[in-house]
């Protein structure tokens, strides 16, 4: 029998059971985690094997025209686990803003760097280097791209 496929607990990435396969990874770096607009977006980061940290997966981008504020996100959720991670994982030391480079996107991005400044000041934010296509998805960067726009990532 196949296992329903739901969003993990932590993460909203897709997941067999209550957690996705990263989060249940003990060899993933808890103190790094890479915010992605959905869960399509973890798979081209993944494939740059660039990143060995974990993942928070929003559920979209801010955009009032269409009616998504930032309630509609998971953006408590994603404050809730830096202000108070399990006793057994390290604090977040490093947020890396990989929402896409559109218009949405780079709103969200500047949403969630403002608000952990405010929330949480000894967090680095960072965002990916430039180079991406502008106005595509990070689903369409190909994993050289997007491997080096997540080496250079600057901070925000
Ligand atoms: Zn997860």
């Amino acid at each position: 029998m196949k296992e329903k496929i739901g969003l993990c607990e932590v993460c909203f990435n897709l997941a067999e059971g209550p957690r996705c396969r990263i989060c249940t990874d003990e060899r993933r770096d808890a103190g790094l985690i890479c915010v992605v607009e959905e869960p399509g977006d973890v798979i081209p980061v993944e494939r740059t094997h660039e990143f060995r940290g974990r993942y928070h997966v929003l559920g979209g981008a801010l955009s009032p025209i269409d009616g998504v504020d930032p309630e509609d996100l998971k953006l408590e959720e994603l404050y809730a686990r830096i202000a108070g991670p399990p006793a057994h994982d390290p604090p977040v030391r490093e947020v890396v803003l990989a929402t896409n480079p559109t218009t949405t996107g780079e709103a969200t991005a500047l949403h969630i760097a403002a608000a952990l400044r405010e929330r949480a000041p000894e967090v680095v934010v960072t965002r990916l280097a430039s180079g991406l296509p502008v106005g595509a998805d990070l689903e369409y960067a190909d994993e050289v791209t997007l491997g080096k726009a997540l080496a250079g990532r600057r901070t925000l």
